[in-house]
């Protein structure tokens, strides 16, 4: 295979999930990096969304969820082993029940910004 690139690198793939075991189908129109039935993730990229370049492999829990209108929420990772927060864009097909009833229990903080430790 001779297509690498390193400097951005839209994964496609679809994958199962480790927290719910849902089969998360590929996405179209855009690259997949949690879950769309518990939007959990898991600690692959480094620095650069798709790089695929941390070895720390932890599951990123959903923490928070950001943003005031309902069709484009900010989703907040944090990563359980190691503690790296990351911020994702929701997709289309993701639980969006969910990430509102999270961002409802969060309704008293999630303005603040994130926290800091
Ligand atoms: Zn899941
Ligand atoms: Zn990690």
């Amino acid at each position: 295979m001779s297509h690498l690139q390193r400097n951005f690198i839209a994964r496609n793939d679809g994958f199962r999930c480790d927290v719910c075991g849902h089969i998360a189908p590929p996405a179209s129109g855009t690259f997949r990096n949690h879950c769309p039935a518990c939007l959990n993730s898991k600690h692959v990229d480094d620095n650069v969304p798709g790089d695929r370049g941390s070895t720390c492999g932890g599951v990123m829990m959903l923490i928070d969820v950001e943003g005031s209108d309902p069709d484009n929420l900010d989703l907040i990772h944090q990563c359980e082993h190691c503690g790296k927060i990351s911020r994702n864009r929701m997709a289309s097909d993701d639980n969006k029940e969910l990430a509102i009833q999270k961002s409802l229990e969060k309704s008293t903080d999630w303005k603040r910004g994130p926290k800091r430790s």
